[in-house]
């Protein structure tokens, strides 16, 4: 094989663009902190391939190294269960400080995440607010929680309408098989609420009356990568049916991105429609109010 057969070979279809989103809403920001090197490099490299905005989402208050490691234990993503021990904090600080050193990478915007509102995240986050963000991020799941039911959702409640009177979005993580119930008495309440559901709340046929019935509302892809692969002729229907009412996440972590690509495949290999695929990949970073 000549050296011109091999280089060509890898690549896929001439004319088919790089499988990068433009925009990726949901990144979380664990990573080591001997990893910063490579992670300003995959940054770098990413935004060559055309990511230009990236939402980074970290911890109000770093949990504490116990409370972190049950965290970890729990979640479904495997790989994040490697970011563990000495050199890992996925704060706010560590995140922003980290971020702002990286150079020619995309525009990042580090969105605070919370759970279990207690005295210290509540009070820290009070702060972050004032001095101002794009969004923020909270985790509403009893399983990764360990807070009652009822004063979760009354906190989670309380947050939501103070970011809706501030205009600024939410991005909630619920399972509507769950709390599907609470989340309409929340967007009942709070019309000018900018609600994105993360993970399509693990339910496309609980989210598409969701999306019809509230124009304020969108969803997200993220980690939903090999549930497209699978069921192409579903996610195909859904996500040209709902173009323009789903962002593009990938819920990749700062210290391994691969996921950003895997999602930008995933779409790209859906045989969309140009709109949907658009919406997706290449459009605008958040729909505006009522789009
Ligand atoms: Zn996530």
């Amino acid at each position: 094989m000549g050296a011109w057969e091999s280089a060509a070979a890898p690549s896929g279809p001439v004319g088919d663009p790089a499988p990068v989103p433009s925009a990726d809403l949901h990144v979380h920001a664990s990573m080591r902190a001997e990893e910063a090197g490579a992670v300003a490099e995959a940054l770098r490299r990413l935004h060559h391939q055309g990511l230009q905005r990236l939402w980074v989402y970290a911890h109000v208050v770093a949990l504490d190294a116990a409370d972190y490691q049950d965290r970890l234990a729990r979640l479904p993503v495997p790989a994040l269960r490697h970011y563990n021990g000495p050199g890992v904090d996925d704060s706010v600080e560590a995140a922003t400080r980290f971020l702002a050193s990286v150079s020619d990478g995309p525009e990042i915007d580090v969105v605070p995440q919370v759970d279990d509102l207690h005295g210290a995240v509540r009070e820290r986050l009070d702060d972050v607010l004032c001095a101002g963000v794009v969004a923020v991020k909270i985790v509403h799941d009893l399983d990764l929680v360990d807070q009652e039911q009822a004063v979760l959702e009354s906190d989670h409640a309380g947050l939501l309408g103070r970011l809706a009177d501030d205009g600024v979005p939410a991005i909630v993580h619920l399972d509507l098989r769950r709390s599907e119930a609470w989340v309409r008495r929340v967007l009942a309440d709070l019309p000018r609420l900018r609600l994105t559901i993360a993970h399509l709340g693990y339910s496309r046929s609980r989210m598409g009356p969701m999306l019809d019935e509230f124009q304020n509302v969108v969803g997200d892809i993220a980690n939903l990568a090999l549930h497209i692969e699978a069921k192409p002729d579903s996610y195909r229907a859904f996500l040209d049916r709902y173009a323009g009412r789903i962002v593009f996440g990938s819920d990749a972590f700062l210290g391994n991105l691969s996921a950003v690509e895997g999602h930008g495949r995933a779409v790209a290999g859906l045989g969309l429609s140009d709109h949907a695929r658009n919406a997706l990949l290449h459009s605008d970073w958040y729909p505006e109010d009522g789009r």
